[in-house]
């Protein structure tokens, strides 16, 4: 295997476990594997782990023990969601979401669809930002559920989440956000927010991949999407991942904990990284709405080139980032969330994503401000683009 020194600047798709999540995880792998289901005490023991990792990811959105559903990813907690809020609605069949949502929740309605169901694909501004007097507008007697991701995982741009929920809540509507590239970037208080479900995945804030949670709002009606046992009080069947889960619980005490340092530091780290590339490379523009926006993520578009051959020799450089595409066949898609933004599709197929967290350093983006410029240059030498 390469011993080469990894540049990581793909939070946004997952992050780095933390020492800290791995090693209260780990006694859930070797000694404590009993089931949190059963009778007796070495499963009841750990089923109070459980308990105590349940307390502690309610405490990062301030929502109450009982209000959290543990799912397997964040994809699943969307699809539950919005299956729920149509399963217990029967009568109404319209869902209301955006052109700019992940595929966690986009695929999932474009199925409803095929399903007989009414889906509104709600346009955004050139900036990626959403038009609430336009959602409220939509809303119609037949809107089972409004689903509205807060944070934008290409661009950052932010939705007004608590205004979104608020119009929902007036007009009697359930209300869903997808929250999972908040944590530890936004404080999340469903209080506050006002919202009926909102859905995080673990992965996300340095835990590991497959454990997610769906956050149901005391006194909403829910309908299990996977229906099995009567884990999570009868609301997620199958037994729970309970390693996962103790994991999740470390990882949200840290993503609570250094929610300041992400707002400070790691801002200030993608505002100079940002800004090292607009200045030092011509032809290069930032994609989205510079506010609100996460403070971790830059997607940048670079006129001439595309994103395929710049990711590619990023990569020989040792750093790792992203385009919005989906790789698909060998042919890069340009992304759906920038073309709802109206950019052009070459402008979409030019851009990429550098997205920071916790473990970046000043060097780390020296780095890629030393790379980058050379990288671009010698791809506009070699295959200028229309
Ligand atoms: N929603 C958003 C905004 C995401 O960025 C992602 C993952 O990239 C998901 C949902 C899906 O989460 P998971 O990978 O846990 O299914």
């Amino acid at each position: 295997m390469s011993q080469q020194t990894i540049y990581y600047f793909d939070n946004n798709a997952t992050t780095r476990v933390a020492p800290e999540v791995v090693d209260a995880m780990i006694p859930f792998l070797r000694e404590q594997w009993g089931n949190p289901s059963s009778t007796y005490d070495f499963g009841r023991q750990v089923g109070g782990h459980v308990d105590k990792a349940r307390a502690r990811v309610a405490a990062l959105i301030n929502a109450e023990p009982r209000e959290i559903v543990f799912t397997s990813c964040g994809t699943e907690s969307n699809n539950s969601a919005i299956h729920s809020a149509l399963v217990t609605q029967p009568e109404k069949r319209h869902v209301l979401t955006t052109a700019v949502e992940h595929s966690a929740n986009l695929k999932f309605c474009e199925y409803l669809t095929k399903r007989g169901y009414t889906v509104t694909f709600l346009p955004v501004t050139p900036d990626g930002e959403l038009d609430a007097e336009l959602l409220e507008k939509s809303i119609r007697p037949d809107t089972a559920i409004v689903s509205v991701m807060w944070a934008n995982n290409e661009t950052g741009v932010l939705f007004p989440v608590r205004e979104l929920a608020a119009i929902c809540r007036r007009k009697g509507v359930l209300f869903h956000t997808d929250a999972v590239q908040t944590p530890g970037k936004l404080k999340i208080d469903v209080r506050e927010l006002d919202v009926d479900f909102l859905s995080l995945s673990a992965h996300k804030l340095h835990a590991p991949k497959g454990i997610g949670l769906l956050y149901v709002k005391r006194g909403v009606k829910y309908q299990p999407y996977i229906i099995g046992g009567g884990q999570e009080r009868g609301r997620r069947g199958g037994t729970e991942n309970v390693a996962n889960i103790v994991a999740f619980g470390q990882a949200a005490e840290l993503a609570v904990a250094r929610l300041p340092d992400e707002n400070t530091r790691v801002r200030a780290l993608r505002d100079r990284l940002e800004e090292g590339i607009l200045d030092g490379i011509p032809g290069s523009a930032r994609n989205g709405a510079k506010e609100p926006r996460l403070p971790n993520t830059s997607n940048i578009a670079f006129e001439g080139v595309e994103a395929e051959g710049i990711l590619m020799l990023l990569d020989q450089a040792g750093i790792c980032a992203s385009s919005g595409s989906a790789c698909t066949t060998g042919s890069l898609d340009p992304s759906h969330v920038l073309t709802a933004m109206a950019c052009n599709a070459t402008r979409a197929r030019s851009s990429i994503r550098l997205s920071l967290g916790i473990y970046n350093t000043e060097a780390e983006v020296d780095y890629v401000l030393q790379h980058l410029p050379g990288i671009i240059a010698k791809l506009r030498a070699s295959a200028p683009v229309g």
